[in-house]
């Protein structure tokens, strides 16, 4: 977390010093639009050995010139001013390059509300036109779009993203040029395209990217998710993050392509809430045994948001209240018993015979009590 007030303590440290330094991007753009800030980021001509002498650093990017620099309890992200001139075509820079002006700086950021620089005295500094784009509300690449998509890939979905953030317009030029260039997004690594996604699914403009991904087809890139977005599109209620990824998946046919970098436990959940929510879920005692009250919830999420049949909220978690039981650890008889009872040696048979249990169970078949769990039991070894 920082502030602009605190960071004009690290801007002036930094002038006293000789050097000069700027606030940038989201920063500035964000303290213009009067919406919350952040984090601050600062560019200086100060190189991060000539920053570290001054501050208490940690060196978490000297790749990209970059340290955070401690100051009153806050973190700055300070980087020297670079221009990036060797890309490695649609990836970030092979390697960077420091550069003297702060004109070339600038120029190396993607778009041009980001591209605003603040002083210690509070002035804005603007070489792009950022701030008559902020005016207007236009997302726009600083240059040539189609240059600057061919540099970084990202950048296109960059552009979705400050939409869904800012309810910002993007420029003709800049939709034209991805809708030209949205297949070099595959140039770029899994983890970044899934981070910056998932950064837009929060944003308050949703919709408004969505509406963008799909006139420039740009959606058609995004693996499994080109239905889903499409349904998306005509609702009223944009779902949130993991309904949004569960819905597109349901609509793929439950399958959930290998490029999205989930953790198991989130690829799980999407894999077995698209599953149930396709099956055409009765959200009887054996499917909320099997699934979970939260998958289970999950799945009928989705399918409310895509119009089909559904149950209330509170209806499911009270059936869920009412199941028999909701683990095997429920079973009022217990391995051990079963294995004392029966005289045989502990294995596979233990679980089987506790899966027929719990089945007979939810299915009102079999009380769950030591005495009829016993019955069944013997019955089943004989
Ligand atoms: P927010 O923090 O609200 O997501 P931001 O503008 O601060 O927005 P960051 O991703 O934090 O965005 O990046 C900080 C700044 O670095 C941007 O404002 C932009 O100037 C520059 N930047 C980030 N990513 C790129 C990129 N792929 N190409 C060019 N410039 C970039
Ligand atoms: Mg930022």
């Amino acid at each position: 977390m920082s502030t602009i007030k605190t960071a004009k303590g690290v801007l002036y440290e930094l002038n006293k010093a000789g050097y000069e330094a700027f606030i940038v991007g989201g920063a500035v753009r964000d303290h213009l639009l009067n919406m919350e800030v952040n984090d601050v980021d600062i560019t200086t001509n100060a190189r991060p050995y000539q920053v570290a002498e001054i501050f208490r650093t940690v060196p978490t990017g000297l790749k990209y010139g970059t340290v955070t620099v401690l100051y009153k309890d806050e973190q700055f992200e300070v980087t020297t001013y670079r221009e990036d001139g060797t890309y490695l075509d649609g990836r970030r820079p092979e390697k960077i390059e420091y550069s003297d002006s702060v004109e070339d700086d600038v120029k190396r950021r993607d778009f041009t509300i980001n591209g605003l620089l603040m002083t210690e005295k509070s002035e804005i500094i603007d070489y792009v036109g950022g701030r008559d784009d902020l005016q207007y509300k236009m997302i726009r690449t600083i240059g040539n779009p189609e240059e600057r998509f061919n540099e970084d890939a990202l950048r296109m979905l960059r552009a979705f993203y400050f939409q869904a953030k800012l309810g910002f317009q993007i420029d003709k030029q800049t939709r034209e040029a991805i809708q030209n260039n949205r297949k070099k997004i595959h140039l770029v690594s899994d983890e970044r395209i899934l981070n910056e996604l998932l950064k837009t699914l929060s944003g308050p403009h949703l919709k408004k990217a969505f509406k963008s991904m799909v006139t420039t087809t740009f959606h058609e890139e995004l693996p499994g998710l080109k239905k889903g977005i499409e349904a998306v599109l005509e609702m009223d209620e944009m779902p949130y993050t993991d309904v949004f990824f569960t819905l597109c998946f349901a609509l793929n046919d439950g399958i959930i392509p290998s490029e999205w970098k989930f953790s198991n436990k989130h690829r799980h959940r999407y894999a077995q809430a698209a599953k149930l929510a396709n099956s055409g879920p009765k959200y009887d005692a054996y499917e909320l045994y099997t699934y979970g009250l939260e998958l289970s919830l999950l799945a009928n999420r989705v399918n409310y948001q895509l119009g089909r049949e559904k149950l209330m909220r509170g209806q499911i978690e009270e059936r869920y209240e009412k199941i028999p039981l909701q683990s095997e650890l429920d079973l009022k008889l217990r391995a051990s018993e079963m294995i004392a009872l029966t005289k045989k040696k502990a294995g596979a048979w233990v679980k089987d015979i506790q899966q027929q249990m719990i089945l007979k169970i939810l299915k009102n078949e079999l009380k769950n009590d030591k005495e009829s769990l016993t019955t069944f039991l013997m019955e089943q070894v004989k």
